[in-house]
Parts: structure tokens; sequence; C-alpha cells
């Protein structure tokens, strides 16, 4: 089970990328999550020999890459054409990124709308998203790079095209490609606005299409990425639940610092999912 277990790597890293890997390979753990963002990858900022290095760092360490597409300023769902066009376009760079860096995965979120706009304009934003998705899929179909839809957090501002899974399961069928799948974000899904969040209907629902698990804590008010055991998110429960239907999928640290991510390894350790 260990080397399921991965971890993003922090935007504002204390650390090169080398170190960085060679810090996640120290865990025993078997993925790295590279966030394009700026400070560590961010694609256009690497020249092609930066990224033969690194790739051969991370095949060196025997990790598993996955790239998580570039976020910030990022929506999909944009009622705006010119930063919906950029942020189709920076995805695209996100996808030949992870081509050359010998990654088969490429995690990006749905987008949002501001709650300033009323219902009519939710629903321009859902068909942005959705012919957004559209051409960046058919872009990763011919790079032969898998498209992982991510469930995002409740927000009081924002309206987010993805916080449960019946918008994670419409998109996913929508869009219809073998190329687009779903990360279920566990940290995210404990700050729905629901009563409570039923970890295992989440990932039964969605388990034909589920690659990957991102999980921190929270206390179900803000979006806090705390170490694991710091807040009440049910990780253990989704952990579980992933294993009971046999999916051998990567389980991701997106934590705030190396010491969270040393004190997260530990507490799974300690875990009874990892006693067997
Ligand atoms: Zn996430």
């Amino acid at each position: 089970m260990l080397n399921r277990l991965g971890a993003a790597t922090i935007v504002d890293s204390p650390v090169n990328i080398e170190d960085y890997i060679d810090f996640i390979k120290s865990l025993g753990m078997g993925y790295i999550e590279i966030r394009t963002e700026k400070n560590l990858a961010s694609p256009q900022d690497l020249t092609d020999s930066d990224i033969k290095r690194i790739r051969e760092k991370i095949l060196s360490c025997r990790l598993i890459p996955i790239v998580h597409a570039s976020f910030y300023d990022i929506n999909i769902a944009s009622l705006n054409i010119l930063p919906r066009k950029a942020s189709i376009e920076q995805i695209k760079i996100c996808i030949e990124f992870a081509a050359k860096i010998g990654s088969s995965l490429v995690v990006t979120h749905a987008g949002s709308i501001s709650k300033d706009y009323s219902q009519k304009y939710v629903e321009i934003g859902h068909n942005n998203t959705i012919n957004s998705l559209k051409e960046i899929v058919a872009f990763a179909e011919k790079k032969d790079i898998i498209v992982g839809l991510e469930n995002k957090q409740h927000s009081n501002d924002n309206y987010e095209m993805v916080e449960h899974f019946k918008e994670h399961l419409d998109f996913i069928k929508i869009i219809n490609s073998p190329n687009l799948k779903v990360i279920f974000d566990v940290g995210h899904a404990n700050i729905n606005n629901m009563i409570e969040v039923d970890m295992r209907e989440y990932i039964y629902k969605l388990k034909d299409y589920l690659v990957e698990m991102h999980v921190h804590d929270n206390l179900g008010t803000i979006d806090e990425h705390l170490a694991l055991g710091k807040g009440n998110v049910k990780y253990l429960e989704a952990i579980k639940t992933v294993e009971e239907l046999g999916l051998k999928i990567p389980v991701v640290l997106e934590l705030k610092s190396m010491e969270d991510i040393k004190k997260s390894v530990q507490n799974l350790l300690s875990s009874e999912c990892f006693k067997k």
C-alpha cells in the first residue's frame, strides 16, 4: 500500500525539485504529483534539458509522475472568452509537459462562476466547462494522456462546477471519452455544504472512472489542506472503500509543508489500512 501513496509538490517549496523527489522517495512513496505552478515546475520556465533532467531523476527514484495542471488564475468555465481560451491553452501546455516528463495523467479543475451572478450564468459557465473540456480532452487523446477531473470544495464566493458526484458524473458522461476520468479529492468533499458527505457513496458512484484520490485534512469549513489527523476528514473510510473495490489507484497527499507530509505518512502507516 505504501507504494500507492504519493505527494504533490509544495507550491512555495523550500527545496528544489530534485531534492523534493529525493524526499518523496525517502518516505517510501510511489508517486509524485507535480504541480505546474511558479517556483518548482512551471512548464514555460523549464527548458527541454530541465525537463529531461527532472524526468531522469524521477525514473532513477522509480517514482511514477502525475501532473497537476496549473490552476492559479485558470478558469475553464469563465464567462470571459479570453481568460477561458488562455486557460485551455495553459492546460494543453501542461498536457504536453506531462507527455515529456513521462506522466500519463493530468489533473484539472472544472472552473467556477462568481456568486454575484444569477443561476442563468451558472448554466452558461457549465456549458463553457463542457466546451473547454471537449477541446482539452481531444488534445489529450492525441498525446495519449488521461485528464482527471477533480471535485472542488464548496465556496461562499463561487459556484464550483464540480462539488458533488452528480456534477462529476454529468461531465464524464457528456464528454464521453476514455481519456476523461475522475480524481476524487476527499478533503474538498468534506466542505461541500451537505450535512455529511458519504465518502462511500461518492466513491461507489464514480468507481468506474476513478483514477486517483487526493487526501488532506480540514474541519469542514475552510479548505486548509492540513496534515492528516488534524481535522475531521474521513480519509481512512475513503481509502478503505477504494481497497474493498480493489481499485489500485494512487492516493496523493496535497499538503503545505514537508513536515506535514512526513507526519501524514506516519499517520497512515499507523492506521489499520496499512496493518495488513
Ligand atoms: Zn486536490
